[in-house]
């Protein structure tokens, strides 16, 4: 079954509308017309506590809540601060969601991550591996909380009828992404590093593990594409992949950012810091079925989230 969105009739509250995510969805949303378009900063809104996301949420009445907002992190953040990382993020979503239900706010997204799935499930990682094994140690509290949030999606479905749906991005990268080197992704770690040894005439970069892993990148603005073809034409319980389905070994990724910055020196490996999962390519069958396929290229994609790098951060 789908509903079709009437953008242009439609208002819409995007929580963590600041962030990588949230703030792409904006720009989609945006671009779609739609009616009205709210957030609020987390300084205004901390969706942690409950009276205040209730509060808000009742007083805005969205007609779609599109659910972006997390703590969020790379492998280092991610393993170092398991509490707030399944605290924080089993808070927000569980705010968030029950503050739709009791407004009967019938249309929700809610966003996770490839890291959920299983740390040795079969490449490319269909949407069925969830739940079948042991999970990625480094991630562990992170993904913990995002399952949770996807059983409570399919829980509203079941017990009340709501038609809220899940979604989870492989590793995505873009404008607003965060460039702090410790709690960062590996994608603006690169950019960042590689930029500061360059304008510093730094002769070697050293970076984290071995270089083996492999791992798929996507444009955020695909990924808010994708969120906004999603809440027309899918309505079932069960997660939904989005991922360009290809990926690369982090060195190769390494090569080609230093490329994209101009550094020309040494790449150097620390293997004391961890690798995390071996490989995590999403199957994105489900999502291709559906119509829709990425339109940004990681070449292009690198490129312009440098030019964005160099014009807010460096
Ligand atoms: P993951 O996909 O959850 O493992 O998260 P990350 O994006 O943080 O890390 C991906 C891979 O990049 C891991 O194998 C890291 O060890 C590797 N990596 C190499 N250098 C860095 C770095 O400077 N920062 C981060 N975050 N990861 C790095």
């Amino acid at each position: 079954m789908s509903h079709e969105v009437a953008w242009g009739d439609t208002k819409v509250y995007v929580a963590g509308h600041n962030g990588l995510v949230g703030s792409a969805i904006v720009r989609a949303l945006e671009a779609a017309g739609a009616g009205e378009i709210i957030g609020w900063s987390s300084r205004e809104l901390d969706l942690r506590d409950r009276s205040a996301t209730f509060d808000a949420i009742t007083e805005a009445k969205p007609d779609i809540i599109i659910d972006a907002a997390a703590k969020v992190g790379g492998i280092m953040a991610n393993s170092t601060f398991p509490v707030e990382f399944l605290r924080d993020n089993s808070m927000i979503q569980t705010n968030v969601m029950d503050a739709a239900h009791s407004n009967d706010i019938d249309r929700l997204l809610f966003l996770g991550s490839s890291c959920i799935y299983p740390r040795h499930a079969t490449q490319p990682i269909r949407e069925s591996s969830l739940m079948t094994g042991p999970l990625e140690p480094t991630n562990q509290a992170y993904a913990m909380a995002k399952i949770s949030g996807i059983y409570y999606i399919e829980a509203h479905r079941e017990q009340y009828g709501r038609h809220w749906i899940s979604a989870m991005p492989t590793n995505l990268y873009g404008p607003r992404d965060n460039f702090d080197l410790q709690s960062s992704h590996v994608l603006p770690a690169f950019i960042r590093r590689f930029h500061e040894a360059k304008v510093s005439g730094a002769p070697t970069v050293t970076v984290w593990g071995t270089g083996a892993p492999r791992r798929e990148f996507l444009h955020v603005d695909d990924l808010a594409n994708a969120c906004l073809m999603l809440l027309s034409n899918y309505d079932s319980g069960q997660t939904i992949n989005v991922g360009c389905g290809e990926d690369l070994p982090i060195k190769e990724l390494a090569e080609s950012v230093a490329d994209v910055v101009g550094f020309t020196g040494t790449i150097e490996w620390d293997s004391s810091k961890p690798d995390g999962m071996p490989r995590k390519l999403l199957d994105t069958s489900r999502i291709n079925a559906l119509g829709w396929k990425p339109q940004i290229s990681l070449r292009d994609g690198l490129t312009s989230t440098y030019a964005w790098y160099l014009e807010n951060v460096a």
